[in-house]
């Protein structure tokens, strides 16, 4: 059957290509199979590696720079969590990013020098360290994220590719720019500018709020992650941990830092998409954006929280009188299901709740990717049915919460309008499947294939 190509509200496309030339640790059972898997690159210069998750390692504990020094003390070595929220080193590493006891910490985020743990804004000391991004990398990152999109029927994404390396964002845009012109990539971008303050003015004086770069490529609104991971424990809670009971997460920035660059942003007509995970973040984001939408000449705004994954019932209605969307994640449960219940205790109730937020506020789907695999019909099949993938034994929660068909499809197309191109969605972006989808049958829906992929009217990528 035909159906409007599917557009992602929020991802990395430089992420789900660099993703494919790493390590890929996700299926990892234990800390000895990390080591064995990772010792098999010391031919490297540098080992990287992602997707670990301590929730599924048999030695039940978080690895450390005392198991990476067992793989090598002469190469750097950095592994980060499948949230991305979190990262170990080696102690070469750590010699190399001159980290030593008496390194103080950042601000929104923390690190262990005892075990090589660090996590949200202090990886940057790491990731700052880290080789820089060259143009050849990026145009490599392009090239394999185009074609993960394509095939899974993604015409449109929303774009967070500014901070997740060490790279010079006008290096990004041009190249980028490049490879539509020489028609290398097709999928439209919509550019979600995460930029620290100060790069964010430098951004905005140079003219490149809300600019077209290219018919497929534009900037878009200001990104901001004011928090971390619920799998991290970083998201920030109104009340603690229930497996960590000192424990709240941490914001990101203060309330007068969020507001000083969303009102900055606002100024030049650009909105804000704003990372929140914990309750106590949501609130911090609704209540800044409140401040930001009354003091704006702006009559119209599409601001929005990302992930929401903790977002309160009265939160919502906050967000519905703001007129807030969200843009959500259901595939994030195929991992979350397995920690929800020990991190949130009696809470679960009350989390994941999209479907109210469908039924109040412009809600859109998307995945995150390289976070969560970019496949369209995982996510729906999640959403219909709020259970794993990943877990499938897990039985599902929130079933309140579910989605039909009809309204996942809305989710992935009209309703992610907002936050891309305004002409996202037009008869010439559009893909065939290898089925008809059956509302009543949401794992025929989960297998459905891409057989082509028509992006303005060409023909980018078709099923051999
Ligand atoms: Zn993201």
């Amino acid at each position: 059957m035909r159906l409007p190509g599917f557009i992602d509200g929020h991802l990395h496309v430089l992420g789900v290509g660099y993703y494919q030339t790493i390590v890929d640790l996700s299926s990892a059972h234990s800390i000895q199979e990390v080591i064995r898997i990772l010792s098999s690159k010391k031919d490297e210069k540098i080992i990287i590696g992602r997707g670990w998750n301590q929730d599924q390692f048999s030695e039940n504990r978080m690895i450390n720079k005392t198991d990476l020094n067992q793989i090598s003390t002469t190469i750097p070595i950095v592994i980060t969590r499948v949230c991305g929220h979190v990262l170990v080193t080696n102690d070469k590493m750590l010699t190399m990013a001159g980290i030593n006891e008496s390194t103080s910490q950042v601000l929104g985020g923390s690190f262990d020098f005892s075990t090589g743990i660090f996590n949200e804004k202090a990886m940057s000391l790491i990731h700052k360290k880290m080789p820089k991004l060259t143009k050849e990398d990026i145009k490599k990152f392009l090239l394999l994220a185009n074609k993960t999109l394509i095939k899974n029927g993604i015409t449109s994404v929303a774009s967070d590719d500014f901070s997740s390396f060490n790279v010079d964002y006008e290096l990004v845009i041009e190249t980028i720019k490049e490879m539509y012109e020489e028609n290398k990539i097709q999928v439209k971008i919509t550019q979600q500018v995460n930029l620290p303050y100060e790069k964010l003015q430098d951004f905005l004086k140079k003219g490149y709020a809300n600019k077209r770069i290219h018919p497929k490529f534009k900037m878009g609104p200001l990104k901001i992650l004011a928090d971390g991971s619920l799998g991290g424990r970083t998201a920030a809670m109104i009340a603690p941990y229930s497996d960590d009971i000192n424990n709240y997460g941490i914001k990101s920035f203060s309330d007068n830092e969020l507001f000083k660059m969303m009102s900055l942003a606002d100024e030049y007509g650009m909105d804000s998409v704003v990372h929140a995970i914990g309750d106590a973040t949501s609130l911090q984001v609704i209540k800044t954006l409140e401040k930001v939408i009354a003091q704006s000449n702006r009559k119209n705004h599409n601001h929005a929280i990302i992930h929401a994954q903790l977002t309160t019932k009265s939160q919502i209605e906050l967000m519905e009188k703001l007129n807030i969307g969200a843009i959500v994640q259901p595939i994030f449960m195929n991992t979350d299901i397995k920690i929800i219940e020990s991190r949130l205790g009696d809470r679960i109730n009350n989390i994941y709740l999209y479907k109210t937020m469908y039924e109040h506020i412009n809600l859109g789907f998307s995945t995150d990717a390289p976070i969560e695999p970019v496949n369209p019909f995982y996510n729906i099949y999640t959403a219909m049915t709020n259970r794993s993938i990943k877990y499938p034994f897990l039985d599902s929660f929130n079933s309140d919460e579910c989605f039909s068909l009809q309204e996942s499809l809305n989710a992935y197309t009209v309703n992610n309008l907002p936050y891309v191109y305004e002409d996202a969605l037009n008869e010439d972006d559009y893909i065939i499947i290898n089925r008809d989808l059956d509302p009543d049958d949401p794992e025929s829906i989960r297998d459905a294939l891409v057989l082509k992929t028509v992006i303005d009217g060409e023909e980018v990528f078709s099923l051999k």
